[in-house]
């Protein structure tokens, strides 16, 4: 180019241009590789994470949830905001590097883009650095006057962090800007030289900058140029530099994440990767205590997060003021790392979390709900670490004092209430009901092909019992040849390993095991989505399980189930999901399947349904844990069915049927509103041939139904 020297030919008033950019380039990529360096040295001293199996299924995560961006639209200012941010970044990732090259090699050419593909690719850029630009300054606008609720850091969790936000993506602006200038100086330099002028694309913002610099004076353009692309290096550099002290290191190590996030929903991860349950014993101590006890990938995740508070949003703990909310935990862990992982110096670490950077009660009040992990766009990993952290805190001997009698029953008699084994299966000998539904005890002189595993809460507590007859009943009216352990069962430790007593998980499911085995069923069926979650994640080698609204489900397509009409047309129905059977087992559709079979049955959805489910409050043996709170998770939820229009809650989980019957009188809603496990409406709504009527020389099969009756 005539009359506008390329940066590179300009002599500064000490190094040549050449020379220049080059130093800032040696400069900035050993200091970025020093930074990451010293980023990684916490992951290299922390626990193992095997997650290097199924590579296929890792690319297809980072394809849906990074590339595809899956989970964005969720949120839909946000989440389209930053769609354009992400797509405006994968545009301009060959022009960043384009223009680093060309301030050492000023005739450089990206391979495959000269000629009219560079025209293309050029005009491209032109609009994704408009939209980039624009898209930050809507951000900054955000933060800094709509400022979004779950943006705020109440003062319990530290300091808000909005100050490098704003500078973050003010930086990022300088760059699109710096970028476009650079462009527009050089376009205007050849227009007045009445030379070829690269095409700008109309209306973006390196056009708009063009026709403002028309008529600047050749001088001047060149000062502009050079400058533009001085400005262009120092911040691309320093941006490089500094995220990785602040919440977008996530633009370095997300995909990373996305890769090595876990594969399956509803399991808990051993207390040591690597290391058997049979050599359980020579670990010398389990879960997380210090901040080396986290795993990489754990670490790595409080690398990426994004501070974009989506997780607290919509955890349950934070909605009714427990002191726990997600986004805390990784971000305490993240600024916990940046201090005692200094850039220069030692390292001081090995100090107790718990006291430090948890409170005790942060962490005994998840119900793992998993409503954080569905939520988070960078697939950021809660339950594990919680569950990781209680296991460090069990060990220490540290364990509320609400929970220490439920887990002592659990350990003598295999239920949390403590009450005797041999009255586990009194529910089924009820004598009304025995003459009706007898119910098998497979102890090895009976046997069925299929398992009803009952769990503590349906065995013990008087009004769940409910749900194990109409469960039983089912199954019966089915032609189901099914049984149940009776005494031989414990409870699915399901709740005790969440709660991270790793080592009376295991003894119960070991016993249960066995019990599952020695009884020769093919099948498992139970109505409990905490039992059905532990029989299919937390258990090996078993038969099939399935969760009783499966089984419902699949018989009325069977046709075995057909239902009465509803007696009261009046009354409004909604389905809360139980934690473990939606988000975590992805169980949705069958049980409103089932609703929707009912002739005359008006269903409606509440606020938060599906995955966005809010907990009732039972989950992690919370039922036996009375933590600080402002509301009950479950009146919480009442009051969103009420909103709704509902006036009866069905659920598919006698956890949920406690805390919901027990909200709904807290809340004074008794009269008004009232609840129904799944199992049970299907069984008051079961269509039945009554027992055949022999009249005189005919054979009568009269309809009826229970609800009739
Ligand atoms: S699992 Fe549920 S209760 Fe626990 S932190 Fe996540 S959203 Fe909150
Ligand atoms: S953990 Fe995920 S959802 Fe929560 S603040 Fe970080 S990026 Fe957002």
């Amino acid at each position: 180019m005539e009359g506008i020297q390329l940066a590179t030919q300009v002599t500064p008033w000490l190094a040549s241009g050449r020379t220049l950019f080059l130093l800032i380039h040696l400069l900035g990529i050993t200091g970025f590789a020093y930074i990451v360096a010293m980023r990684l040295v916490p992951l290299l001293r922390a626990q193992r994470d095997l997650r290097f199996d199924r590579p296929l299924a890792r690319v297809g995560k980072v394809l849906k949830f990074g590339l595809a961006q899956w989970k964005h639209p969720r949120y839909r200012v946000a989440g389209i905001l930053h769609i354009f941010i992400f797509a405006g970044f994968i545009c301009l990732v060959i022009r960043a590097f384009y223009v680093l090259i060309v301030g050492v090699s000023e005739n450089f050419v990206m391979p495959g883009l000269s000629g009219e593909a560079g025209h293309v690719y050029n005009i491209i850029t032109d609009y994704s650095a408009t939209v980039v630009f624009l898209c930050m300054v809507i951000a900054i606008v955000r933060r800094l006057v709509f400022k979004p609720a779950r943006y705020a850091v109440p003062e319990k969790f530290g300091k808000a962090h909005t100050a490098d936000a704003v500078f973050l993506l003010a930086l990022i602006a300088v760059l699109m800007l710096a970028d476009s200038l650079f462009s527009a100086a050089r376009a205007a330099g050849q227009a007045q030289q009445g030379q070829t002028v690269e095409v700008l694309a109309a209306w973006s913002l390196p056009w708009m900058l063009k026709s403002l610099l028309a008529s600047s004076s050749l001088s001047a353009l060149k000062d502009v140029y050079f400058g533009a692309y001085l400005l262009h290096e120092v911040t691309f550099y320093f941006l490089l530099c500094y995220r990785p002290f602040g919440i977008q290191f996530h633009v370095e190590t997300s995909l990373f994440n996305l890769y090595f996030a876990k594969l399956e929903r509803g399991t808990v991860k051993p207390v040591r990767y690597g290391v058997s349950d049979e050599h359980l014993d020579q670990v010398k101590s389990f879960g997380v205590k210090t901040f080396e006890d986290f795993t990489w990938k754990h670490m790595l995740d409080f690398y990426s997060c994004a501070d974009c508070g989506r997780c607290s949003d919509n955890c349950p703990a934070n909605a009714v003021g427990r002191p726990l909310s997600p986004r805390f935990i990784t971000t305490k862990a993240r600024d916990y790392a940046f201090q005692h992982y200094p850039m220069f110096g030692k390292s001081t670490n090995h100090q107790p979390l718990i006291g430090n950077l948890y409170s005790e009660d942060e962490i005994w009040s998840c119900t793992t709900c998993g409503a954080c992990e569905e939520e988070c766009p960078l697939l950021v990993e809660y339950i594990d670490k919680i569950v990781d952290l209680r296991r460090g805190m069990i060990d220490d001997g540290n364990v509320p004092q609400s929970l220490q009698k439920p887990l002592k029953a659990l350990e003598s008699r295999g239920n949390p209430y403590g009450k005797l084994e041999k009255k586990r299966a009194d529910w089924a000998n009820a004598k009304e009901f025995r003459q009706t539904c007898p119910v098998k005890t497979l102890d090895g002189k009976n046997h069925a092909d299929t398992l009803y595993f009952v769990d503590s809460v349906t065995s013990y507590d008087d009004r769940m019992q409910s749900i194990g007859r109409a469960t039983a009943k089912i199954l019966d009216h089915v032609g189901e040849n099914f049984g149940i352990l009776g005494a031989a069962e414990k409870d699915s430790g399901h709740e005790v390993r969440r709660f991270g007593e790793e080592t009376l998980f295991m003894a119960l499911r070991d016993h249960n095991v066995d019990a599952i085995k020695a009884s020769g069923a093919k099948r498992i069926v139970t109505a409990d989505p905490h039992a059905f979650n532990a029989l299919k994640h937390d258990y090996k080698d078993l038969p099939p399980v399935e969760h009783i609204s499966q089984v419902i489900a699949s018989e009325l397509k069977s046709g075995k189930i057909k239902f009465n009409a509803v007696e009261n047309v009046d009354d409004v129905y909604t389905y809360h999901d139980p934690c473990y059977l939606g988000r975590h087992n992805q169980i949705y559709d069958d049980p409103r399947n089932v609703l929707d079979a009912i002739p005359g049955l008006k269903r409606v959805e509440m606020s938060r349904s599906r995955d966005r489910s809010f907990c009732c409050g039972g989950g992690g043996l919370a039922m036996f844990y009375e933590p600080k709170e402002e509301e009950r998770m479950g009146v919480k939820r009442v009051r969103m069915a009420a909103e709704a229009g509902a006036n009866v809650i069905v659920t598919a989980c006698p956890f949920c049927m406690v805390n919901i019957e027990d909200a709904i009188k807290v809340a004074g809603m008794e009269g008004k509103m009232t609840a129904i496990d799944l199992a049970e409406l299907t069984e008051k709504q079961m269509m039945r041939e009554s027992p055949v009527v022999e009249t005189k020389g005919t054979v009568e099969i009269q309809q009826e139904s229970v609800a009739g009756r």
